[in-house]
């Protein structure tokens, strides 16, 4: 590679920050730290009636917890800003004086109604809608007589015949033909560039090397390579990754379930694990392994090896691995992460004791995905959140049962020790006395003594809990199946 390269991701902020645009970011991100290049980011937020101050702070606030850091951008001052294209209107003004001398662009007058009218007619003879060029050859005269009724013209940049063709990095050969566009416009009637132009004129002033973003923007590129040309410009290398699919293959969509980026921090997915699974996702940067270290993921990283084709997005494989992350977490770090949780889930954090907690909290690291799992599992530890599942009631209905929590209940109260230690004596002694082992035994004490089917270790959960706790537990479970036979 000549030089160090310069990459940007440049979000609309017209929305949360998408699972897709964050993949985006992220290859661009890799590119830059693998090859030690710049990471830039603008925010492209010309369209003002879509773009808020909110969704900024938002994907801003999302790619901080990403780790994705930039090295230019609003926050951090470069020589190429300013970084928002809202305050970079002058600079697309004189660009857009140039075409206009050069006769690469025209005034077009054309109304809304009327670009509709057109677009519903080529639409009709199944014909790709473009514009046709109305407003093209109009003489100094006509548009005069348009500019004295009051029309506020949009800039067209001309289109002329031909086949505009560029290598993609990711795709190969590319290869378009001019007929199927149509003069588009590059600045609207409000004199605010269209995308395509102020994208060209950015990228260039940035003096971006590589432009990595989704193959939804191919055709963009077309246009915009016709631009490049056009002000005298060198394009930059273009790499367009294919994009994120649903279950069913189209592109993913909130009706596949969460999409943005601030739905899975909420649910608790942890960052690290969520930049595993976006690097992994259709691409061989792994080696075959699934969970990678992200220094290995940075070293290996090449646009080769991005993939070729849409990749499924599977939440049930990142919940699995975000498993796998918080197994490996160190518990206090673990119970940072924690505490938000286990406030919203209505627990007096500030009295809880600390130790005796963490204890818990080790015990059911084995069982969470998200750590908005937490609930789910430490309820079993507080007696007043204490109940007895549907799930886990119909096993202790079950015959034998009963005599086995009866039998639980004699030996607890028998026993001695109220520190843990009682478990493995109590078992043994209901063992002997039933000849009951395994899971026979021991799902109906766990049915009976955490409410569920599913949870911690039972030694661990014996040692958690106190000796009153679990006698209280026992009665209740008595007293329900008794109830129902
Ligand atoms: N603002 C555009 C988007 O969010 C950027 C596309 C590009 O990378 O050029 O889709």
């Amino acid at each position: 590679m000549m030089g160090k390269p310069r990459v940007r991701f440049a979000p609309s902020p017209t929305g949360y920050l998408h699972v897709g645009n964050a993949r985006t970011a992220l290859f661009n991100w890799l590119f830059a730290r693998h090859y030690e290049g710049s990471f830039i980011l603008r925010i492209e937020d010309t369209d003002r009636e879509r773009t808020s101050k909110k969704y900024e702070e938002s994907i801003i606030q999302e790619l901080k917890w990403l780790g994705l850091d930039w090295d230019e951008g609003p926050g951090k001052d470069g020589p190429f800003g300013p970084y928002h294209q809202f305050d970079r209107l002058d600079i697309y003004k004189t660009y857009l004086e140039k075409l206009i001398e050069r006769h690469q662009v025209y005034p077009c007058y054309c109304s809304d109604e009327e670009l509709e009218a057109e677009r519903a007619q080529l639409i009709a003879l199944r014909q790709t809608p473009r514009y046709m060029g109305k407003c093209r050859n109009l003489t100094h005269h006509e548009r005069m007589q348009r500019e004295n009724d009051g029309r506020k013209p949009a800039y067209r940049f001309r289109v002329k015949k031909g086949i505009i063709e560029f290598n993609d990095l990711i795709k190969g050969r590319m290869s378009f033909d001019s007929e199927a566009i149509g003069d588009f416009i590059i600045v609207r009637s409000n004199g605010i560039p269209a995308y395509n132009f102020a994208v060209v004129v950015d990228d260039s002033h940035m003096k971006i090397s590589h432009v990595i973003r989704g193959e939804d923007h191919l055709s963009n590129t077309a246009l915009q390579m016709l631009l490049y040309y056009s002000l005298g410009f060198e394009p930059p290398r273009f790499a367009h990754h294919p994009l994120i699919l649903g279950w069913d293959r189209s592109k993913l969509s909130k009706r596949h379930g969460s999409v943005t980026v601030k739905e899975f921090r909420e649910k608790g997915i942890l960052a690290e694990a969520f930049l595993n699974y976006l690097s992994l996702l259709g691409s061989s940067l792994g080696g075959g392994k699934e969970v990678s270290p992200f220094k290995e993921i940075i070293s290996g990283f090449t646009l080769e090896r991005v993939g070729k084709s849409g990749a499924i997005f599977d939440e049930a494989k990142l919940n699995w691995l975000n498993g796998v992350y918080i197994r490996n977490y160190d518990p206090g770090r673990l119970m940072v992460l924690l505490e938000p949780y286990i406030r919203k889930a209505g627990y007096d954090y500030e009295s809880l004791d600390n130790e005796w907690f963490k204890e818990v909290i080790s015990s059911i690291t084995g069982n969470l995905m998200k750590l908005s799992d937490i609930d789910r599992f430490i309820n079993i530890y507080f007696d007043s959140r204490y109940e007895i599942r549907p799930e886990a009631l119909k096993l202790l209905n079950e015959n034998g049962s009963l005599d086995i929590i009866v039998r639980l209940r004699e030996a607890m109260e028998a026993s001695e020790n109220n520190d843990g230690t009682m478990y493995p004596e109590v078992i043994k002694k209901i063992k002997q006395e039933t000849g009951l082992k395994g899971r026979k035994l021991l799902m109906p004490i766990r049915a009976a003594i955490t409410g569920v089917l599913v949870g911690p270790e039972l030694d661990k959960v014996f040692s958690l809990l106190r000796k009153e706790s679990i006698l209280m537990r026992c009665d209740k479970a008595i007293e329900l199946i008794t109830k129902e036979t």
